[in-house]
């Protein structure tokens, strides 16, 4: 098989990280072939380097701005164990969702302190799961929550630590499915009841610790002014509580949704709609995003009280996509291919659906594909490319005709059956969301670490794994 050798290093290439060698996809040095071998695919492959460097991104902006931080890494974004002990071991907190993340983090070593709690639909139990173990904070989603947080409280007789979630109707440039401060989103507490909320709040002080407000505008925001607005919302609301009830509120959290560059390689963002584009393509630094809240609330601080509580408070951050989604890849394999001469079409069928990249199917997420068997190889080629499920929606374009992902994906001529693909930026939103739809077996993950050692971080589901929990 031959085909044109580009020169220079790919546009979606990492110098030290994601390189081609000897024609093959290297991850951290390891060859990406040999990882499909020894552990089939599909497969993930993670990055140990490159989490620590997505967090230490993180706490270069915390120095950067002088300001008191804290980084709770959103769990839902990938809370594979050996995952979870990397970002610890960086240094960071975490952010849970439910009662099974708030049992990983705490499995995975996280101290109590180091944890947060967000949710809309918290059961009694997992409430109480948080307040017995005396997590950082409950984020409270509604003003009847307090109440459950309270009787928990007493029954076990503790102080519990809440923070409000608020959704003050900001709006991002990313999916509404992904836009979390607008009234029509499910979360939070809306203006209207905030006063309330915090009244509510501070009426049992020996059983509730109003330590923080919270809120989160969406995953993947490409532009800074809704942290700003967001963070000034939040501001103003924290001097209001202090100038009303004399109490202060220790942190601002200000979520999640720093973007990754999903189009590193734009050699198919001609093919994207603008405005998925424009959002796909986000380069944001957390240190701007920082710079840009402080700023809009200095700038509404009316007063010398209100710039020293500004000075004072922690400022929370709850990065996920921004912390494993470049650390991640899919390795998939070519299975099957077919020509359609009606359509003049070259089909490419893989092992890797949307079972395991559930994005792809109810976002139409990109994800920029490469030939792991020929990275270096020109990628000129048009090929239809479908996963293996047994449903029509399992392709890797927008089978509605939408045009939300690009219809054909460029790849070396002649691919052929047993090569390999890598699906690059997918460690996020994808091991977390994976199940084993038409009887397919959960897949393996591997972790590359420093100097090319390979550990496996969850091994590969059996026939047996896929009825262990059928009763019949
Ligand atoms: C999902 C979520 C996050 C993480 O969002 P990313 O876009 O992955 O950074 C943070 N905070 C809350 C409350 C979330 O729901």
């Amino acid at each position: 098989m031959s085909s044109t050798v580009v020169a220079s290093e790919p546009a979606w290439a990492i110098p030290g990280y994601l390189e081609t060698r000897g024609g093959h996809l290297n991850i951290n040095g390891v060859d990406a072939l040999s990882l499909a071998r020894e552990y089939d695919t599909p497969l993930f492959v993670f990055s140990a380097p490159r989490i620590r460097s997505n967090i230490e991104r993180l706490k270069e902006a915390a120095r950067a701005v002088e300001h008191p931080m804290k980084f709770c890494y959103a769990s839902k974004a990938n809370s594979n164990m050996a995952v979870l002990r990397t970002v610890r071991e960086a240094g960071i907190d975490l952010e849970v969702n439910s009662g099974g993340e708030l049992f990983k983090a705490l499995r995975a070593g996280f101290r109590p302190e180091q944890i947060i709690f967000n949710g809309t639909s918290k059961t009694p139990a997992e409430i109480e799961e948080a307040v017995r173990a005396g997590i950082y904070s409950i984020n409270v989603d509604s003003i009847y929550e307090i109440e459950l947080i309270e009787e928990a409280a007493k029954r076990l007789g503790v102080r519990a630590r809440i923070a409000l979630r608020l959704v003050p109707e900001i709006g991002t440039r990313s999916h509404l499915g992904l836009q979390t401060a607008l009234l029509t989103s499910k979360f939070g507490i809306s203006s209207l009841e905030v006063l309330d909320a915090f009244r509510r709040s501070l009426r049992h002080p020996d059983l509730i610790d109003l330590c923080g407000i919270h809120i989160h505008v969406g995953s993947q925001t490409p532009d800074v002014e809704p942290f700003a607005a967001a963070f000034k919302t939040m501001w103003e609301h924290l001097v209001t509580i202090h100038r009303e009830t004399g109490h202060t509120l220790e942190h601002i959290n200000l979520g999640g949704g720093i973007p990754v560059n999903y189009l590193r390689d734009r050699s198919m963002a001609n093919e994207l709609p603008e405005h998925e584009r424009d959002m796909l393509g986000a380069e944001l630094e957390p240190s701007e995003v920082l710079r840009a809240a402080l700023r809009a609330a200095r700038d509404a601080a009316r007063d010398a009280e209100a710039v020293h509580l500004l000075e004072r408070v922690t400022i929370l951050l709850e990065p996920g996509r921004s912390v494993i989604a470049d650390a991640g890849l899919v390795l998939t394999t070519v299975r099957n291919l077919k020509r359609r001469p009606e359509t003049d079409d070259t089909w490419l069928l893989t092992d890797a659906g949307y079972n395991i990249l559930l994005s792809m199917n109810n976002y139409k997420w990109y994800y920029h594909i490469i030939n792991a068997s020929r990275a270096d190889a020109a990628h000129d080629a048009l090929y239809k490319v479908a996963g293996p499920l047994c449903d029509s929606g399992d392709v890797y374009f927008d089978i509605e005709r939408e045009g939300r992902l690009p219809d054909y994906r460029k790849l070396p001529a002649g691919v052929g059956s047993g090569e390999v693909l890598a699906l690059l930026n997918s460690g996020a939103y994808s091991l977390a969301q994976m199940f084993p739809y038409n009887g397919r077996p959960l897949p393996a993950a591997v972790m590359v670490h420093e100097g090319g050692r390979v550990e496996l971080i969850r091994r590969r589901d059996t026939y047996e794994d896929l009825i262990s929990n059928d009763i019949w």
